[in-house]
């Protein structure tokens, strides 16, 4: 959302869009609607290419209870990777100190899996510098965040976490996986 509300400032005209696995929580929809709204932009929702009943019929039920990782390909990682060929670079809000993955992360690199230059202007912003431009800025965030939610995807694979725990510790939490594949594969 920051790197949202900062780049609007520049380029008000830019694409800007949601992967929507269609199994996200109602208050990041709400977050969407109320983007939009605030911003007057549309925000494209990016969809896999099964429904979750599709999907269910197709690899059996509740796949992300079986296998997240594959799931992620198909609700994630496939559709974005199909949207992103529109277009010669993606603007993304990782940082470094989100996770012992993404410490290294570049500002800017070429990304050989979804063939796109991938640019990350916040990548050595701190979680206090996020909470410091939210608040001075008011820009709208996921109201999850205040009711113990720091990291928030699908509902089915993210939890709640408690105090002193890492911010990413609710994410597939029964399982050994850490990132979706969008941005460490
Ligand atoms: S986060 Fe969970 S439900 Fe969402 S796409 Fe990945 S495995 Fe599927």
């Amino acid at each position: 959302m920051v790197l949202l509300d900062l780049v609007l400032r520049i380029e008000p005209q830019l694409n800007v869009f949601v992967v929507d696995t269609e199994l996200l929580f109602p208050e990041t929809y709400a977050l969407i609607e109320r983007v939009e709204r605030r911003y007057g932009i549309k925000v494209e929702r990016v969809r896999p290419e099964q429904s979750v009943e599709e999907q269910n019929a197709a690899h059996g039920d509740a796949l992300w209870k079986r296998d997240p990782d594959a799931c992620c390909e198909l609700r994630k990682v496939l559709p974005l990777r199909g949207y992103l060929r529109n277009f010669d670079a993606w603007l993304t809000a990782v940082r470094r100190d989100q996770s012992d993955t993404r410490t290294d992360l570049p500002v800017q690199a070429w990304d050989e899996n979804a063939q796109i230059l991938k640019v990350a202007p916040l990548v050595d912003w701190t979680e206090a510098d996020v909470w410091g431009y939210v608040q001075a800025h008011d820009v709208p965030v996921n109201t999850l965040h205040f009711e113990g939610y720091p990291s928030i995807g699908c509902t089915h694979c993210t939890r709640r976490v408690a105090p002193g725990e890492h911010a990413r510790a609710g994410r597939w939490a029964e399982f050994d996986k850490t990132e979706c594949g969008i941005h460490v594969a």
